[in-house]
Formats: structure tokens, sequence, C-alpha cells
């Protein structure tokens, strides 16, 4: 396995597996990877002749009293697990690579991006677009792998693909969790041993929803208000947001009777975390 550090590099690799004919998946990380990560990497690598991985933390996509400077970073632990998960290329730029000096392109879209996270990250979703985009272009591959943990984020990068004519097909990848059900995060190491115990929360409300979904209730509200009371429990537990949206335009719906994601955003302590079902 290689790590490369500029795009002229990968670009030079990946022409060379595509004269051999080689198919080139692809998963984009910010690294410190997990489990959930390893997921969509040995998944990429069955799907797949070769696979890049991407460690960048991007600063664009971060707000500017976010943790950007705190987001934890070790290559040589994630060269570790992508090596034995079988990837053949990391990509690892510093940001000098991905923005130049009169770096002043970007890509941005109407709605989606304002909808979930996007009312307490502005930001967050166009530094998304633009920094896959550029990865996109660089990479070229056939597949990419995204997790559903970050359901809105995957559902924006479908749309992208699907609005700007990507040739790249995009796989979404369930969720990775933890024994007890708390979702696998970078972020959880930012989490002390009281507020670890506190973010299973986010897990548990969910169940309750989804539960309360199985069993027939329709109304948007009244899963909502049980989600939030189970939340409300959790003394270090502050919800950002709670909502059940329809899969296409994460639009909020009254009644279920379509395709819907239920998706939280819970501070515990400083940490935001994020969960959610697709029902
Ligand atoms: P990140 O490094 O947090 O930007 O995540 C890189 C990719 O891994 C994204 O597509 C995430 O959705 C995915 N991912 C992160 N955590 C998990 C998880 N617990 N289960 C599945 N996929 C995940």
């Amino acid at each position: 396995m290689k790590i490369v550090k500029t795009a002229y590099e990968v670009r030079n690799i990946v022409n060379e597996w595509r004269k051999k004919g080689l198919s080139v998946g692809f998963v984009p990380t910010m690294g410190y990877l997990h489990e959930g990560h390893q997921s969509l990497i040995e998944k990429a690598v069955k799907e797949n002749d070769r696979v890049v991985v991407s460690v960048f933390v991007n600063p664009m996509q971060f707000g500017e009293n976010e943790d950007f400077d705190s987001y934890p970073r070790d290559i040589d632990r994630d060269s570790e697990i992508c090596e034995k998960a079988g990837c053949s290329v990391i990509f690892n730029p510093d940001i000098s690579e991905m923005y130049g000096e009169y770096f002043s392109s970007f890509v941005n879209m109407n709605t989606l991006p304002q909808r979930l996270c996007g009312k307490s990250r502005p930001i967050h979703f166009k530094g998304v677009c633009t920094v896959v985009t550029k990865l996109f272009n660089i990479v070229c591959p056939d597949r990419a792998y995204f997790g559903q943990k970050d359901a809105q984020q995957l559902a924006i990068i479908k749309r992208m693909v699907s609005d700007l004519n990507f040739n790249i097909n995009i796989i979404g990848c369930p969720i990775v969790r933890e024994e007890d059900g708390l979702a696998k995060s970078s972020r959880n190491t930012y989490l002390n041993a009281e507020e670890r115990k506190a973010a299973v929360v986010l897990s548990r409300s969910l169940k309750i929803g989804k539960s309360l979904m199985e069993n027939g209730e329709k109304s948007a509200e009244k899963i909502i208000s049980a989600v939030k009371e189970e939340i409300n429990k959790e003394k270090l537990a502050k919800i950002d947001y709670i909502e059940i949206v329809d899969m296409n335009r994460l639009q909020p719906v009254n009644e279920i009777n379509c395709q819907v994601l239920v998706a939280i955003a819970v501070y515990i302590g400083k940490t935001r975390l994020i969960d959610n079902f697709i029902m």
C-alpha cells in the first residue's frame, strides 16, 4: 500500500490501473479511522479491483467555532487499518495541495444543505460538496462509498452526482455501532467517561421512536415527542434537532406514509453527536 500526498501521484497510479482495465473504489474520510470507516473500505475492496482511501481533515467544512484544530489525527494508525482492510493507496494531501493560494471555486446546492445539520452548520455542506467534487476529479473512481451515519451528507452527495452527471456510483453503507448502541465516530474520543455513558441516549431514544413506528404510529409529532422525552431524561444531553423528513427532499413530514429519515443531533457536554435510522 502506498501513501501519496499529491493529486498528480494519485492520477498517475489510477491511470496505470485503468490501462490494465481495473475497477477503482474510493472511500473519502477525515481519518482517525474506526470500524465504521473500515466497513466502507472492506466493502470497497470486495467490489473493486483497487481502492483509494483519502485522509483529509477538510478545513472548508468546519465553521469558525468548530473543532477543526482539535479534530483527532493519526496517519500511522490510519495506514495500518487501511492496509489490513486491503486498501491500495491512501491519498493524504496537505491543505495547500487541495486549496492553492488563489482558490475560489465552490460547489454548492440549494435546499438540502439548509435542512437538518445545515441549520446549525450553515457552511458545512458547501465545504463537503467542494472537497468531494475535487476528490472525485482527482481519483475518478467507478464507485464511492459513504456511511448512512451521515445520512444528510449521503443524500446530498447522491443529488450532486445525479445533478452534475458525475460518472460515479454512490454506495451507501450501514451504520456501525459500539456494543451499547452508540454510533462509532471519530468525535466519540472527545467524550469523558461520564459523557460516554450519557451518549448512549442517542441510539436508545431512536430505538423508542423506531419501535413506535413498527407498532403502527404514523404521527411524526408523537414519535418526535417520545424521542425528545427520552433524551431530556439525560442531564448531559442538549438537543440540537430531532426531525422526521422524507428521503428525497429532507422536508419534515407530519404523517408517516413514505420512506422517512428519523435524524437527531444532540450535544453531550460540548460534543455534538448525530444518529439516525431510515424506515
Ligand atoms: P468522516 O471521517 O467522519 O468524514 O467519515 C468518512 C465516512 O465514513 C463517511 O462516509 C461517514 O458517513 C462514514 N462513517 C463514519 N462513521 C461511520 C459509522 N459509524 N458507520 C458507518 N459509516 C461511518
